[in-house]
């Protein structure tokens, strides 16, 4: 085969450019293959609070959709302030002291990698040792976007089982530290189970052994704060801990915003000051991101600007009313169903269920073929959903299925055979 002739399978470069309208039809028709997310089929993903919220964001994502957040510094300084009220406004939320400061990323994964980041280089001017690479000690819950920075920076990950109750076992992780630890993690809540960990413990810890403590507040962040101020039982896990040294939270998941959008944050100025990256050894000018990323969507910062603004405190607590509402109600009905069993005691909104009867995996398969794309956890087997307001109003359809799935199952003995639980 000639350089020139592509194989069959693979997509041809466009000969001919097509009209725009054609175009529009084409994509809304390729999305029906896709899972119905607006009717709350999707168990992850997407999130929504209400109608105003989504048009607010695509509105004001769409003011900015041609401008570069990389150009905050010199052409747009528009999105450069709004990306500053952003990171004050969330300082603010998470109880952060004077002096404190952070930046917006693209996402949970990338705030993560920037805050390990930035430890590390902190930790290696404390040291003394430029080359340090140490370790980091957390539960064994924690997000694989950890995994991926550690091995990244060629970082030693240290998982601790959890205990009983499923939230950090903070004696196993205080074994675990070393004077090569660089840092120590919590979640707020763990996607697995969607507990907070210990925070105010793994604080004192930190404090005492000198190690610098994160907490992954990625998809709680934003709701956690509203929760506590409704008088829910959710653990503090804020900077109102004096051991808590960064906090990741993202905007995309329950603050409601268009993607890509995160905070990671910092309680000392001086060392969020070292997550930036400064470059100069090229024939243009002094190159220096804030972020992994160079070129960023403007509109991922205007949109999170407008939502946090169109929501305000009070909007936010309305919404997490409603929703958390909806999921006690959920967890309640799901708890009568024989067989049916909560996983842990979720804090938020993501609730997992599994059964020591029945093979979880049928279940979520069983449901699957009815269109409720499911989400499986392996420690335990279980279903997992996050949910948001796609979710509260079709959970009576959702559990009309679930006792008839459950009913399949027991009755047929069903097993999944070789069902693999995945993430993306
Ligand atoms: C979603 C999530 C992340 C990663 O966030 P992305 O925006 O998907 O990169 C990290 N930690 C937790 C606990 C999460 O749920």
């Amino acid at each position: 085969m000639s350089a020139a002739t592509p194989p069959a399978e693979r997509t041809p470069f466009p000969e001919h450019g097509r009209p725009v309208d054609e175009l529009l039809r084409e994509l809304q028709s390729r999305k029906s293959g896709d899972t119905d997310w607006q009717g709350g089929r999707s168990p992850a993903f997407v999130f929504k609070a209400e109608d105003s919220v989504d048009t607010i964001g695509r509105e004001a994502f769409m003011a900015y959709f041609a401008e570069n957040a990389l150009g905050g510094g010199s052409a747009f300084p528009s999105v450069k302030g709004m990306e500053q009220a952003v990171v004050d406004m969330a300082l603010s939320l998470f109880q952060a002291p004077a002096g404190a400061a952070g930046f917006m990323s693209t996402g949970g994964s990338e705030s993560i990698l920037l805050a390990v980041h930035t430890a590390r280089r902190v930790g290696r001017e404390q040291r003394g040792n430029p080359r340090h690479q140490g370790n980091l000690v957390a539960p064994e819950t924690l997000h694989p976007a950890f995994d991926k920075a550690a091995d990244l920076m060629d970082i030693e990950i240290r998982r601790v089982p959890v205990r009983a109750d499923l939230r950090a076992d903070v004696a196993g992780m205080a074994a675990a530290i070393d004077a090569d630890t660089v840092m120590l993690v919590g979640s707020a809540p763990n996607f697995p189970y969607g507990m907070v960990d210990p925070i105010g413990e793994l604080s004192e810890l930190a404090l005492s052994r000198g190690v610098w403590l994160h907490v992954d507040a990625c998809v709680g962040g934003y709701l956690a704060p509203f929760a506590r101020r409704l008088g829910r039982p959710v653990p503090a896990f804020d900077f109102s801990l004096s051991g808590v040294r960064s906090i990741s939270a993202d905007l995309h998941k329950y603050g409601f915003c268009p993607k890509p959008s995160s905070t990671v944050l910092y309680r000392d100025g001086a060392q969020a000051a070292r997550q930036p990256f400064q470059f100069s050894g090229w024939p243009a000018g002094r190159f220096m991101t804030t972020t992994v990323v160079g070129t960023r969507p403007a509109g991922g910062v205007a949109a999170s600007w407008a939502v946090l603004n169109h929501l305000g405190a009070d909007g936010y607590l309305r919404v997490a009313e409603r929703l958390l509402s909806g999921i006690d109600a959920y967890r309640r009905e799901l708890a009568a169903i024989p067989g049916i069993e909560v996983i842990g005691q979720p804090d938020l909104a993501i609730v997992a269920y599994g059964s020591r009867e029945l093979d979880p995996y049928a279940i979520g398969l069983r449901l699957g073929e009815r269109g409720w794309l499911p989400s499986l956890l392996r420690r335990p087997k279980a279903v997992h959903r996050m949910m948001s307001m796609l979710h509260l109003e079709t959970i009576p359809q959702y559990l009309a299925d679930l006792r008839e799935v459950v009913g399949e199952v027991r009755a047929k003995g069903l097993t999944a055979g070789n069902a693999q639980a995945r993430y993306g």
